[in-house]
């Protein structure tokens, strides 16, 4: 036997910590606002030594939550870094969920204490009253946080906790294995789930970001962050970024599409990302007034399948790479870049390793043409939910992903479909984000977005709801021909619906179970061609 000589030296956010004040001290920090605030990492290193030690002072302990309930902000990153290098864990709480729904999470996460962002005291007070397990409301900036008061809690100020606390950072030794931060799924297709990272899953999740395969994030860096700090950990970018040196622009509250433009200008932002429903959004802007975007080199999108016309769009007209990624909550949550074939979802990269499953539990091969489920396993793939919700999303070891698609020989996962979203007419599968890509790209449409609804005859028929461009309606005779040389003719839809906004999700992305509940009650304006099939 040869013992190792290595140390076993733990992966934690202290170790990230103590990397990026002592080599990277000039990458600086901007949150924009009606004034921007810069700080640099110099600065923001006692200030993170001040609120971990506030909230020591306040009673917090190992292993206990502390959730947050902010946009992408100073304050939200500095909670980022001293919550789990103080042993705590950050619950990064998701503002656009309704009252019910974060208060269920948050319930079930346990929060003991919430740091709240002062532009969003009006709406966490709504859902105070019904937090059973806070005991303490941190207030971020200069607001007194009044609205909050008389529900039995203490209320303070951020900036008071801070300013009594000392700022010498005096992190713990960490068991790389222990609870750094969680993040609820964001339901988009059932109940929240909880997903508790480890110190090492965080740390070898930012190294995985860093790598040329992902992100390449690195000191030459300026980062725009417009992936919410509480959805996925906002891609694992800010731990990356403290990680390798790089400069963070955080949007705070407002993500309007001149704001992201006008970010991107001023502070010559080298990469960002976000879903595809920002970007279309972005292309608007810069279509109806030109910018000067030539400071990035990578934009990446995913969160939903990219439609190929907004990559060709991306790469002809605005002449900026739009790389499309694949990932979820579960995976930390990036799990695969499509830097060589711009149409997949991109290769795995390492460290997440993956296998397609058939209904009948065979993996299928890996030959560009057979579909399966995709299963994922690794160091920063969870293999199970807090609290063991959902025993049956994993399969020895496995997670099942609920994405349906295929591999390549070369690496190439290509998704077809959510298997929630899955549409099956006569026992065969017709692919939503096929058709939805094909929809997208006729000039008359701004959104196409496909679901399956019954059909006496073929059990289920797709859908589709379309946002006509500029208001003029296409007729469905007219979309069903341009569908019609383009996917086989049986997937074509029969029944259609022109509606002016296609409801959206907490994250962005198309809601489907809304759609098909608009659709169950009747309250879609349906068109019905070539009868026979009508509901
Ligand atoms: P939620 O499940 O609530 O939407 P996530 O944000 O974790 O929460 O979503 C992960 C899911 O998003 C993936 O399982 C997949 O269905 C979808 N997704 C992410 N990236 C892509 C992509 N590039 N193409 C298609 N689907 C994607």
């Amino acid at each position: 036997m040869t013992a190792t000589t290595m140390p076993d030296a733990p992966l934690t956010v202290p170790m990230v910590l103590r990397h990026a004040f002592a080599v990277h001290a000039a990458a600086e920090v901007v949150t924009a606002g009606e004034t921007d605030r810069r700080v640099s990492f110099a600065a923001l290193q006692p200030r993170i030594a001040r609120l971990a030690n506030g909230l020591r002072a306040l009673g917090v302990g190992a292993g206990d939550r502390v959730a947050t309930y902010l946009w992408n902000n100073q304050e939200h990153l500095e909670a980022y870094a001293a919550v789990p290098a103080m042993g705590a864990v950050l619950h990064t709480l998701n503002v656009r969920l309704s009252v019910p729904q974060n208060a269920y999470v948050a319930g079930h996460a346990g929060d003991g204490v919430v740091v709240v962002g002062e532009n969003l005291v009006e709406s966490f007070a709504r859902l105070l009253p019904r937090l059973d397990t806070v005991h303490t409301v941190l207030v971020t900036g200069a607001g007194d946080g009044g609205a909050l008061d008389g529900h039995g809690r203490r209320v303070l100020r951020y900036e008071e906790v801070l300013a009594g606390a000392d700022d010498q950072p005096r992190w713990p030794a960490l068991d790389e294995r222990s609870a750094a931060a969680m993040c609820y799924t964001s339901g988009t297709t059932g109940a929240p789930k909880g997903v508790v990272y480890s110190h090492r899953s965080t740390v070898l999740h930012s190294m995985s970001v860093c790598s040329g395969n992902a992100v390449g994030m690195s000191a030459r860096d300026r980062a725009l962050v417009l992936v919410p700090m509480f959805h996925a950990n906002a891609w694992g970018w800010p731990y990356a970024a403290l990680m390798a040196g790089t400069s963070l622009v955080l949007p705070d509250r407002d993500l309007s599409p001149e704001r992201v433009v006008g970010l991107i200008e001023r502070e010559r932002v080298t990469v960002t990302g976000g879903v595809p429903t920002l970007w279309t959004d972005v292309l608007h802007q810069v279509r109806a007034r030109p910018a000067d975007l030539s400071s990035l080199r990578l934009v990446l999108c995913g969160g939903s399948a990219v439609p190929a016309w907004l990559l060709d769009a991306y790469r002809d007209e605005v002449g900026v790479p739009l790389v499309q990624a694949w990932g979820m909550t579960e995976v930390s949550p990036l799990g695969a870049v499509a830097h060589t074939e711009p149409l997949s979802q991109g290769r795995l990269l390492f460290g997440v390793e993956g296998r397609l499953v058939d209904d009948g539990g065979a993996c299928v091969p890996r030959d560009g043409a057979a579909v399966g489920e995709l299963q994922v396993r690794g160091p920063w793939v969870t293999a199970s939910y807090h609290g063991d919700a959902d025993p049956a999303a994993f399969d020895g070891g496995w997670l099942r992903t609920g994405d349906v698609g295929t591999l390549d020989p070369g690496g190439h996962l290509r998704l077809t479909d959510r298997a929630k979203d899955v549409i099956k007419s006569g026992g065969e599968w017709i692919s939503s984000v096929e058709l939805e890509n094909q929809l997208a790209a006729h000039p008359g449409l701004a959104e196409a977005v496909v679901i399956g609804v019954p059909d006496p005859r073929w059990q289920e028929r797709p859908l589709a709801v379309v946002v006509p461009a500029g208001g003029a309606e296409v007729e469905p005779a007219v979309l069903r021909a341009w569908l019609a040389d383009r996917v086989p003719r049986w997937w074509v839809p029969e029944r259609w619906s022109a509606v002016a906004a296609v409801p959206r999700t907490s994250v962005g992305k198309f809601d489907k179970v809304e759609l098909r509940r608009r659709y169950a009650e009747g309250l879609l304006p349906i068109t019905t061609v070539d009868g026979g099939t009508a509901r």
